[in-house]
């Protein structure tokens, strides 16, 4: 676990987070810099740099159900949501340990930029 990684950091508590939903493998806070009204972002506990980086299907299939999980906490589920995962460079990812965006409580225009 990188001493550095500000997710990591914020699965060991070091820094604040506004945490929404939380199980033994995955934690979701708001996004610091939210870009919709509703956003919040779900981590993996353990670090990964990016999806690409992940193999285990089940433990990918308990990311999706939590972060399914993360969007009826945060009241999405009725009127729908966008989970978000950037991956490397050409993806706009910026934060280096794998996270999946959950974002809604407007309409999501299609293709995003
Ligand atoms: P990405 O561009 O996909 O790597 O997204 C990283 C996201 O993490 C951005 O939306 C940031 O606003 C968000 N972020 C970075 N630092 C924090 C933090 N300390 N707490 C909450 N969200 C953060």
């Amino acid at each position: 676990m990188p001493d550095a990684c500000v997710f990591c950091r914020i699965v060991r508590g070091e820094i604040p987070a506004a945490v929404i939903h939380e199980d033994a493998e995955f934690l979701a806070f708001r996004d610091i810099h939210p870009r919709a009204p509703v956003h919040a972002v779900v981590v993996t506990k353990q670090h990964y740099p990016t999806l690409l980086d992940m193999t285990d299907a089940a433990y990918i299939g308990r990311y999706m159900l939590a972060a399914a999980e993360t969007a009826r906490a945060l009241g999405l589920a009725p009127g729908g949501f966008r989970l978000v995962a950037n991956c490397g460079p050409d993806g706009g990812q910026e934060v280096p340990h794998v996270h999946v965006h959950v974002m809604g409580g407007r309409y999501l225009g299609w293709p995003p930029g």
